[in-house]
């Protein structure tokens, strides 16, 4: 059986194609799954009935199976699909005033394994299908449409942004089409602003999403020195920081946005002094137009890491503004059901062996802080 939230409008033309159909069915059997949420195909009534036959014979439309539902006070909620072979993986619906925001997983663990990441330190299972990917958008999309009863046309999740479980961009040949279907006007019609992939950093990879299908960027730098993100995020020790740069400039010349979101968690005694700040500035400035988002970790027992104080996570966001840099301080949301970043932890049948990857020494403090804790 093909599952049609594996393929894109192409992919589907040509298997109505092969199917003995004109093209343009493709459209309307696009539009009766993605826009209207349909996995039946007896109820698409504008298609030939023997269209409707041969696709119950040969196709489905099929999601991960729901195997749980959180909602936060705030509105943020929580999925956990079964992705088979005793995986878990999860999405997270943040509502906002002027816009609702999917974060969608792209792989059954993660095998970069950051050291402030719960997923990484579940270790790696597989990635997921380009329908396991979509199925998410569109479970999401049309469970929302019903629970808030919205309106005929008016859609639930107008942002994406590929920040749950996993590396996106090692699993790019299912996510390219996936992101075909979210930007398609016949699928989810999201701007390509609107569609954010969040990558730890693979050079080569983000000069592939630029020919290939350019939508907003957002990089995890974590610390601004080679040194410190070797021992953050382990992937940096193959291109380094100056490289990564330089591909964040070469994505801008295709990017829908003028700037490259980076995201920085802060750790508490490890990547948030005064003088990384500074060292940050230097890094970026008059070379890479981008704005920073500074994260609160949120702490898990095996990683030995601590949430950095308000105030200094205040006071490292005041020495970006003032050297002109945008920078926010992300709102956590979702704290009840453990929906905030970098907490979606799933279920993985890990076969990388991540946790005793991960149990090396911990990760050295700033030399301010080897001593005396603040
Ligand atoms: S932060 Fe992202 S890339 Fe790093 S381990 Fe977690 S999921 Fe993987």
């Amino acid at each position: 059986m093909i599952n049609l939230l594996d393929l894109d409008l192409e992919a589907l033309s040509a298997t109505c194609e092969r199917l003995g159909e004109k093209r343009f069915r493709a459209v309307q059997l696009f539009r009766w799954i993605h826009q209207r949420g349909k996995a039946d195909f007896g109820a698409m009534s504008d298609l030939a009935r023997s269209l409707r036959d041969k696709l119950a014979d040969q196709a489905q439309v099929l999601a991960p199976a729901l195997i749980g539902e959180q909602v936060s006070a705030d509105g943020t909620t929580k999925w956990l699909f079964d992705v088979g072979g005793g995986n878990a993986i999860e999405s997270v619906y943040i509502p906002e005033a002027q816009r609702g925001t999917l974060c969608v997983s792209s792989q059954a663990g993660c095998a970069v394994g950051c050291r402030f990441c719960s997923t990484g330190h579940q270790g790696f299972s597989r990635n997921l299908s380009t329908g396991e990917i979509v199925g998410q958008l569109w479970f999401a999309e049309h469970r929302l449409r019903e629970r808030l009863a919205l309106p005929d046309g008016e859609r639930a999740i107008d942002n994406v942004v590929m920040m749950g479980m996993g590396e996106p961009l090692q699993n790019y040949a299912a996510l390219v089409p996936a992101l075909r279907v979210m930007l398609d006007d016949h699928g989810y019609g999201l701007s390509r602003r609107r569609v954010t992939v969040s990558t730890s950093g693979m050079v080569a990879m983000i000069d592939r999403l630029r020919e290939d299908c350019p939508v907003a960027l957002a990089v995890s730098l974590h610390a601004p020195d080679d040194t410190l993100r070797d021992q953050l995020v382990p992937l940096n020790r193959k291109d380094g920081l100056q490289a990564l740069l330089d591909a964040c400039v070469r994505y801008l010349d295709a990017a829908p946005r003028d700037f490259i979101t980076f995201e920085y968690c802060m750790l508490d005694g490890v990547n948030d002094h005064d003088e990384q700040a500074r060292a940050l500035v230097r890094l970026v400035q008059g070379r890479v137009s981008c704005k920073f988002n500074l994260i609160p970790f949120n702490p898990f027992p095996e990683s030995g890491l601590k949430r950095s104080p308000r105030e200094r996570v205040l006071q490292f966001a005041d020495i970006l503004q003032r050297a002109g840099l945008v920078t926010t301080v992300r709102r956590t949301r979702g704290d009840d059901i453990a929906a905030a970043c970098g907490q979606l932890a799933g279920e993985v049948h890990d076969r990388t062996q991540a946790s005793r990857r991960m149990s090396r020494p911990a990760i050295r403090l700033h030399p301010a802080d080897a001593g005396v804790r603040r």
